[in-house]
């Protein structure tokens, strides 16, 4: 089958790319510039142009950005929607992290309704931002599961980047399913909901300064700058890249995966900045020096009256996602950060 995956030059997408190839689907994948399209083709020469092309959409945020990438001959049967600004260095939450969240969300949806008629089903990167309620913190006695949305209002949004980007995530996943409700379009809609994604970086990432957000609290660890303190975890629950690109294919391939409530709380389970060092301290000698001691102060720990809990039984029996160690994803993920110079 023919697909539109729009973000390729992303970490998630970077997975999702080689296991949608693997499985010999043909491939169009939007990205910002002819460069970072050039380096994905040549990433994959063995592929032909008809099984993996680029086009180029600068900006998901403008009118109209996705009118002619959904066009295609021969027509896709299936979008995958990466694309979405995930950093915390904004100093417009509306223009750099809401607009490009939400619009280009929306913006993809329109173009496949108006001009791509052979689309059946979108599936779309969100994330475990829209479930988590923070004003909630550890929350012992709750279990987060599909039922949960985050709570965030516009003007919380725009009050920092971190809640800046947890709204983008939300109000664009709402803006989803308003339009699928609204629109009645010709296609389904699933979402991936997945937290912290840890995992090796793209192969073709040839900077350490390009590591993505999710891995940077790795990278850090392993720099030193960590060294007295082990920064908070932010959030307790991870899933690795590889098993995160396996849920978006199962999401397309099965067909119950369409059926309410179409999320997919993709989680492993379970993490604390303190279990990664300890990972990271058992598998890497070589960075000892670099890591905080195994007394250091933080609160890089679980909470001392607990954690909320997780409910991921939707993403293991419906798509079948069997989920990597936390051992294994930080092994794998040092060891490519070392290989681009860490
Ligand atoms: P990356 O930053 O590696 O990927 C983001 C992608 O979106 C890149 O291809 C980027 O293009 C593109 N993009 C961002 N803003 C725009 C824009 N305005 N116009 C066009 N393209 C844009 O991050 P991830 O791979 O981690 O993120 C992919 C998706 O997964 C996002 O939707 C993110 O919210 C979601 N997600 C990620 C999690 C994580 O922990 N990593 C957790 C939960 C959800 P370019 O390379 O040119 O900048």
């Amino acid at each position: 089958a023919r697909v539109l995956l729009t973000g390729g030059s992303g970490f998630i997408a970077a997975y999702l790319l080689d296991q949608l190839l693997e499985k010999g689907y043909s491939i169009v994948t939007t990205v910002r510039s002819s460069e970072k399209g050039e380096k994905i083709l040549k990433e994959h020469a063995k592929y032909g142009k008809d099984k993996l092309d680029y086009v180029i959409v600068e900006d998901i945020a403008a009118e109209n950005a996705f009118d002619t990438a959904v066009k295609s001959d021969p027509p896709f049967e299936a979008v995958f929607h990466t694309a979405s600004p995930f950093h915390y260095d904004v100093t417009d939450v509306q223009k750099e992290l809401l607009d490009p969240a939400i619009k280009g969300t929306t913006g993809i949806l329109k173009s496949v309704k108006a001009y791509a008629p052979t689309v059946k089903r979108i599936v779309i990167t969100s994330s475990f931002a829209s479930l988590i309620d923070r004003s909630k913190g550890a929350w012992p006695e709750h279990t987060y599961s599909e039922a949960d949305w985050c709570p965030l209002t516009l003007e919380e949004a725009l009050s920092n980047p971190t809640p800046g980007y947890t709204a983008s995530k939300t109000f664009a996943e709402k803006a989803a399913w308003a339009f699928l409700e609204n629109e009645k379009p010709n296609f389904d809609i699933v979402t991936i909901n997945p937290p912290a994604v840890l995992g090796p970086v793209a192969p073709w990432m040839n900077s350490l300064a390009a590591t993505n957000t999710s891995n940077q609290r790795i990278l850090n660890f392993i720099q030193g700058q960590a060294k007295d303190e082990i920064p908070y975890s932010g959030v307790f629950f991870w899933v690795d890249v590889r098993d995160v690109a396996t849920a978006h294919v199962q999401a397309l391939e099965v067909a119950e995966a369409g059926k309410k409530p179409g999320r997919f709380f993709t989680t492993a389970g379970h993490f604390s900045n303190k279990e990664i060092v300890e990972v990271i301290r058992k598998n890497f000698p070589e960075y000892k020096d670099q890591l905080p001691a195994p007394e250091a102060k933080g609160q890089g720990d679980y909470p001392a009256e607990g954690i909320y809990q997780y409910d991921n039984s939707r993403v293991r029996e419906i798509l079948g996602v069997k989920f990597r160690s936390l051992e294994e994803s930080v092994v794998d993920t040092v060891k490519s950060l070392k290989a681009v110079g860490a």
